[in-house]
């Protein structure tokens, strides 16, 4: 009879697969269980009707930042099949620009001269963003969770730069404008995520469909590791003579710990009422809903678009072109405006989109599209001190989840984080993956923003 800890995860999204990994690592027996058909959680894929071909429903992006995720998939041993962009074409309408560092100055004066070449700013808009980034540079942490992003900036910034500039990096990251972020989860981006080392910035863009790396992958490593993976069986949890009692559909385990790796609203259904009454107000947050939509438009012929695009000023965030300029993906955050719209009607929108910025687009021979209306939480001032850690009142259950007090926006990053977090809790160890160091300036002056 095994003498290991038997460890029942719930929930095979990335911040349940990291805990399953991180836990198997740690010597754990780790059972996943996870409602659907595939692991992945909202990093996932689908083939389409008729259409067959493993899609994203909505592609995702990494930033080199995003050290967590990137040891989970250098632990599944597909980190090479994340492309890494060190150059970031832009678009303003029909006008191209890009994003490009120059490697021989220190963090953060390398991304200096690289913002003279972003796209549609006046020599004003220029001026004022140089301001803003100074700003932003020397913010010393702990940053404000008081205000929003916008009411800190204050003058800093233009009409051109608010739809443009702040829109798009804010939106992609946060799904939040301006006015509705956190200065700190702002701020978090923008010294983070873009200057704190020189490969916070780089945009990793997954070679493969995310299924390959968020079902295929852990659930083969998981075999290899003598975990166990239950699918298409929605878990619940209550206490038994010793232990946890699990069921899943017609299996019922007995867990010496859990992780529940669920939204509050999953993880309420699938406590027993006692536990739930135990956990007490952890799961009671309120998260306010940010939407996005992800669409593929597939052409008869490849199209010669750079191989990742940002859009300043447009419904559209990015665009990706993919299977040799075969096939756009797109994607829309804070996508409220195309609620009640079919996915034709949003793959239409879309390539009206695409058609502002690159005129001569030919019409696609084939459309897939999905809304995702609980995409991310809004990371809206005072958000964070509402957010909870992953030991709950109960020893041995554990909550995990891109919601949990990470730190970090709703994000792949915020998840994995959160299932490291979650494991440490359980082994008494910390397991987390450090962040990229300190560089250039921040070398001197940087104390680290992490709680
Ligand atoms: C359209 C869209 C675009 C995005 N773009 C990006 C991006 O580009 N970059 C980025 O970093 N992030 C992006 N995100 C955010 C990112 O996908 C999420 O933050 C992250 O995947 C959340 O992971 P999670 O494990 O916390 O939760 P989830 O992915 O929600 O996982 C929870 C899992 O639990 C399962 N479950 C529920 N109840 C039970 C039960 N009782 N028993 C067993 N299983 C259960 C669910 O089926 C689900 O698989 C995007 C999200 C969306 C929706």
């Amino acid at each position: 009879m095994s003498t290991l800890r038997h460890t029942v995860v719930l929930g095979g999204g990335v911040a349940g697969l990291t805990a399953a990994v991180a836990l198997t690592r740690a010597g754990r027996l780790v059972t996943l269980i996870e409602r659907r058909a595939e692991l992945s959680g909202k990093a996932g894929s689908y083939r389409p009707p008729g259409i067959f071909q493993w899609v994203d429903h909505c592609p995702h992006v990494l930033l080199g930042a995003c050290t967590s995720q990137r040891w989970l998939y250098e632990q599944l041993g597909v980190g090479d099949l994340i492309t890494w962009h060190d150059r970031l074409p832009l678009r303003a309408g029909d006008e191209a620009g890009e994003l490009l560092a120059q490697p021989s100055l220190p963090p953060p004066f390398n991304l200096a001269q690289g913002l003279l070449g972003l796209p549609g700013l006046t020599p004003r808009d220029l001026a004022t963003l140089a301001a803003a980034m100074t700003k932003i540079s020397v913010a010393r942490p702990p940053w404000p969770d008081d205000q929003t992003f916008a009411a800190w900036l204050g003058p800093l910034t233009t009409p051109t730069l608010d739809r443009g500039f702040w829109s798009l990096l804010l939106r992609s990251v946060l799904n939040a404008s301006a006015d509705e972020a956190s200065a700190r989860y702002g701020l978090l981006f923008f010294r983070h995520g873009l200057l704190h080392h020189r490969d916070a910035w780089h945009l990793g863009v997954p070679r493969c469909p995310l299924r390959t790396l968020h079902h295929v992958a852990p659930r083969a490593w998981l075999a290899r590791h003598g975990g166990q993976v239950v699918l298409g069986q929605a878990g619940s949890v209550a206490l038994g003579p010793s232990g946890f009692v699990v069921r899943a559909g017609a299996e019922e385990f007995v867990a010496d710990e859990v992780v529940l790796a669920l939204t509050p609203t999953q993880a309420r259904r699938a406590l027993d009422p006692a536990l739930t009454a135990r956990v007490g107000g952890a799961l009671d947050v309120d998260l306010e809903a940010g939407s996005i939509v992800g669409a593929h438009l597939w052409f008869a012929e490849p199209v010669d678009l750079p191989p990742v695009t940002g859009l300043f000023d447009a419904e559209l965030d990015w665009v990706f072109r993919h299977d040799g300029g075969r096939r756009l993906a797109v994607v829309a955050s804070t996508a409220d405006a195309w609620q009640g719209l079919s996915p034709a009607g949003q793959a239409e929108r879309a390539w009206r989109t695409l058609r502002q910025h690159w005129p001569r687009l030919p019409a696609p021979v084939a459309t897939a599209a999905c809304r995702e209306a609980r995409a991310t939480f809004v990371p809206r001032p005072g958000l964070d001190a509402r957010r909870p850690g992953p030991v709950t009142g109960v020893p041995g259950l554990v909550l995990a989840g891109a919601w949990t007090a990470t730190g970090w926006p709703a994000t792949m990053e915020g998840a994995a984080r959160s299932g490291l977090a979650a494991a440490s809790a359980l082994v008494g160890a910390d397991l987390s993956v450090p962040d990229l160091p300190a560089q250039g300036v921040y070398r001197l002056t940087c104390r680290t923003s992490r709680r």
